[in-house]
């Protein structure tokens, strides 16, 4: 494997992974502050980045039946959320291609 690229984010807010500190998700990317994670809390981003997929998957969440698959930290390898794939409830479609950071495995730096 090659050495592993890290992606940069600019602004005034980003969201950085708790554990190694690479960013991961800009504020201005937040659809909805809304969500439950595994662990509490959790945010709704049209866009992340330096994450990798885990395998596709089917899971019933509160709102119904959706295909996921589980998102990674490409840098320290914590899990961090989910990728929304795909949606079957026509409420839940907006969703699709979207991603589910948990707050407790973020953390902000400076804002
Ligand atoms: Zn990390």
């Amino acid at each position: 494997m090659g050495r592993l690229f890290i992606e940069t984010l600019s602004g005034p807010k980003i969201f950085k992974c708790r554990c190694c500190k690479v960013d991961t998700a800009s504020h201005s990317e937040i659809v909805s502050k809304d969500f439950q994670g595994r662990h509490g809390r959790a945010y709704l981003f049209r866009n992340v980045v330096n994450i990798s997929l885990g395998p596709i998957e089917e899971r019933h969440l509160t709102s119904g039946l959706h295909i996921v698959n589980d998102i990674y930290c490409s840098s320290c390898q914590q899990i961090l959320g989910w990728k929304y794939e795909k949606a079957y409830e026509p409420s839940q479609k907006y969703k699709e291609g979207m991603y589910i950071l948990e707050k407790e495995r973020l953390m902000k730096e400076g804002w």
